[in-house]
């Protein structure tokens, strides 16, 4: 059966429609050395360095496949010049934190890609006890984090609905010390709306679920076996998720497995159907590639793509959806997070273990790991090192906290109002993070990157409270501080 593209319908083969991409390929190959055209597209894109409500639909798919196309050094250069003033625009120098948590490594699903697949006999199974996450999420709160991704295999005997939601209220549940987990993103296996809706009453951030690939018939061979194997269940699962009410949705794409500007087409292309059939586009957008795990060979997929196209595609997707935020994972090395930064990546994990139950580890543990971490720094040295490379680390989940989601944090985003509010924000929960957590050494160095960003804070109200909201914070009086 044909199928016609159209961004508003909710039916994958028509919002991801195969021709459209197909259409769009060959129309970037067709105008990739057309210059004058290249950089008409980027004069357009740069109406996106005042933020505004209409941004997310300046530049389309079919433009920013041109660009991603052209091979051009001065266009690749303002490619990247451009994605890093954009980032300014609507994230300044800030960039959350946060962590994976494995609860279960049982699945049913046949992924090729992945060492949880069904048929992987020498991966040990594993799912966390009420009590083991417990220990794992007071590990990770020693450490200083503040926000969860909790990952799960798909197992509908082993790893319920009912067992994310009491892993969930058991992680919300946890006061230790000063700290408590303020925001639960989840990663499981798409599901039914009713399921969905139970995960937004439990008090999902966000749902996260990456497309591994947007391409059907390779979909269809990387994915041979399970539930999982049915493309369109997949690909429209953040539909069913906006119907249960979750309105911060998560997207990605498995870079290695098919070729990427397919992918990227795709991927583009699945933001701008969230935002024309339900007025939000996703919340983030994260960019794993293949890595190396047990019994995975990341080269038998073919696909793999260098950092520095790496590097272009996150500039590209920060300028093409400039609102989204951008996650990088310890996938990568600490050189390809550097330069992610700085041309659009706004949260990045840190301190990550990727196996079930490995925080409470003293060793790294290897047997049930997802896939190689590259970047093994404490979370202490990545927030050292973001200092060091100006960036400021934040812990915080304010607008969760005050029912900033969906299209109240789109219009919030897209209206600028992020610099307004995030910043004094992120200048307190790093406080809570010094005071806490820090060693003595990252301690100094925060509390004179607070120092000089305080005075930056032009609304001299704010600037008070949130002087005020630190010296509590300082004086061990509250820590309970947000706009
Ligand atoms: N089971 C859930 C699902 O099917 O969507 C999600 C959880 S899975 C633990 C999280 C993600 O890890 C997958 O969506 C996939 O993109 C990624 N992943 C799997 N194998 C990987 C590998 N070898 N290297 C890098 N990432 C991998």
């Amino acid at each position: 059966m044909g199928y016609t593209y159209d961004p508003k319908s909710h039916v994958a083969d028509e919002f991801i429609n195969d021709q459209e991409i197909l259409d769009t390929l060959a129309y970037a190959e067709a105008h990739k050395d057309d210059l004058d055209l290249c950089h008409a597209i980027l004069d357009k894109a740069e109406g996106n360095l005042t933020p505004s409500a209409d941004h997310g639909a300046v530049i389309t798919h079919r433009d920013a496949s041109v660009l991603l196309a052209c091979q051009d050094e001065g266009v690749n250069r303002r490619i990247k010049e451009l994605a890093h003033k954009i980032k300014q625009a609507y994230y300044g120098n800030r960039i959350v934190l946060f962590a994976p948590l494995y609860l279960s490594n049982y699945c049913i699903n046949g992924c090729l890609y992945c060492p949880y697949h069904v048929k992987n006999k020498d991966i040990p199974r594993r799912k966390l006890t009420q009590d083991e996450v417990r220990a794992e999420v007071i590990a990770l709160q020693d450490m200083g984090h503040k926000r969860l991704a909790i990952e799960a295999g798909e197992d509908p005997k082993n790893n319920p609905i009912e067992y994310i939601l009491e892993c969930m209220k058991t992680i919300y549940s946890i006061q230790h010390k000063n700290g408590a987990i303020r925001r639960v993103n989840v990663n499981i296996a798409a599901t039914t709306v009713e399921e969905y809706r139970m995960l937004k009453e439990a008090e999902i951030g966000t749902y996260i679920l990456f497309q591994e690939t947007y391409h059907k018939k390779g979909y269809q061979e990387l994915h041979p076996t399970g539930p999982k194997s049915d493309y369109n269940w997949h690909t429209e699962a953040m539909d069913r998720a906006m119907e249960g009410g979750i309105d911060d949705v998560g997207l990605g794409v498995l870079f290695g497995l098919q070729g990427y500007r397919y992918e990227f087409a795709g991927l583009i292309m699945h933001a701008e159907h969230l935002e024309a059939a339900f007025g939000v586009g996703p919340h983030t957008i994260s960019v794993p590639r293949v890595k190396p795990a047990l019994n995975i060979d990341p080269t038998a997929f073919d696909n793999g793509i260098s950092d520095e196209l790496f590097e272009k595609i996150i500039a590209l997707i920060r300028i093409t959806v400039p609102y989204t935020g951008i996650i990088i994972s310890t996938r990568e090395s600490r050189d390809v997070r550097a330069r992610a930064l700085e041309y659009g990546v706004s949260q990045v994990s840190g301190g990550s273990r990727t196996s079930v139950g490995g925080y409470v580890e003293e060793e790294r543990p290897h047997d049930t790991e997802q896939f190689d971490v590259s970047d093994q720094r404490t979370l202490d040295e990545v927030i050292s090192w973001l200092m060091d490379n100006d960036h400021i680390p934040s812990f915080c989940t304010a607008c969760y906290r005050e029912g900033r989601t969906g299209d109240r944090f789109m219009s919030f985003c897209k209206s600028g109002q992020i610099l307004n509010f995030c910043h004094p924000n992120a200048l307190t929960t790093l406080a809570e993070y010094l005071v806490d957590y820090a060693t003595p050494e990252t301690r100094e160095k925060g509390m004179a990157i607070i120092e000089r960003e305080l005075t930056k804070i032009p609304n001299e109200k704010i600037a008070a409270k949130a002087r005020e909201g630190i010296d509590n914070i300082l004086a061990g009086t509250g820590n309970d501080y947000r706009f």
